[in-house]
């Protein structure tokens, strides 16, 4: 199974552009919340009718799961607090989102809400309690934060991860976790794209200004995770340790060496 990982587009449509021209090259596309921008001069809601085309598109051409991030809250729930409505699976057909799990090929994925009080984290502790019980060979959550106390949270003088994520990686081991939010960890001092909780992979691919999103490529059955960025590109195989500093990806492997693409807009 190949996997594209995005988060944090907010709503730049290059960069939506880019994913839906890569789009039919993935088994699976994740776009891992803050696809719009509340900073933005564009009206929210104008702003998630544009991105909710996207998805259509998007959906049509590959298996999309999206998570609503901190950027993406539009309405509240009956205790008050904030969610993303908009992202929910009744306004986005076929497009599997916040608080739905989906197997393929013997992988479990598990997509997470942005909690905003203890509702909404009670009704993620709910929801990995429940998928657990029907855990496959590998599970993958999608949670907008990225867990606290990690390089891929290390926001320059200190950490801006979910605390309750962590916890949750410790008690289910789950194999691989995807989220944003973070938009320098991977770019700066002490920061990363990638870490080892336990057993857990976590990655964030950070977020970049341009055409092209910064994006993790994973591709299962070869064992390897790949980052491609404009402050370069880098590699681990899931199967060994995680080492640092992370290996550079010199060269793309074999396996996306695909016949119509030859030069990979990621490739440095
Ligand atoms: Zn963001
Ligand atoms: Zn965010």
């Amino acid at each position: 199974m190949r996997l594209l990982l995005v988060a944090d587009l907010h709503y730049s449509l290059p960069q939506f552009d880019w994913v839906l021209d890569m789009a039919s090259d993935f088994d699976v596309v994740v776009m891992a919340g803050d696809h719009l921008d509340i900073g933005s001069l564009v009206d929210g809601r104008a702003q998630s009718v544009v991105v909710r085309k996207y998805f259509s598109r998007l959906r049509a051409r590959t298996r999309l799961l999206i998570c609503s991030g901190n950027h993406d809250l539009d309405s509240k729930n009956e205790a008050g607090e904030k969610v993303a409505k908009w992202l929910g699976t009744a306004q986005n057909e076929g497009v599997l989102s916040d608080g739905e799990s989906f197997v393929l090929d013997e992988t479990l994925f598990t997509i997470c809400p942005w909690w905003d009080g203890p509702i909404a984290r009670a009704g993620i502790a709910a929801q990995l309690a429940e998928a657990a019980a029907r855990r496959t060979k590998q599970w993958i959550w999608i949670h907008h934060a990225p867990p606290d106390k990690s390089p891929i949270s290390w926001g320059g003088s200190r950490y801006f991860g979910d605390v309750e994520l962590r916890e949750w990686i410790d008690q289910y081991r789950p194999e691989i976790v995807l989220s944003g939010h973070v938009h320098q960890s991977p770019f700066i001092a002490d920061g990363s794209w990638v870490d080892r909780i336990g057993p857990t992979w976590v990655f964030n691919a950070g977020q970049q200004l341009g055409t092209l999103p910064t994006h993790i490529i994973i591709d299962t059955d070869a064992g390897e995770a790949l980052w491609f960025s404009s402050a370069g590109n880098q590699c681990v195989r899931l199967g060994n340790a995680l080492t640092r500093p992370v290996p550079r990806l010199d060269a793309l492997p074999d396996w996306l060496k695909v016949a119509d693409r030859p030069h990979f807009p990621g490739q440095a």
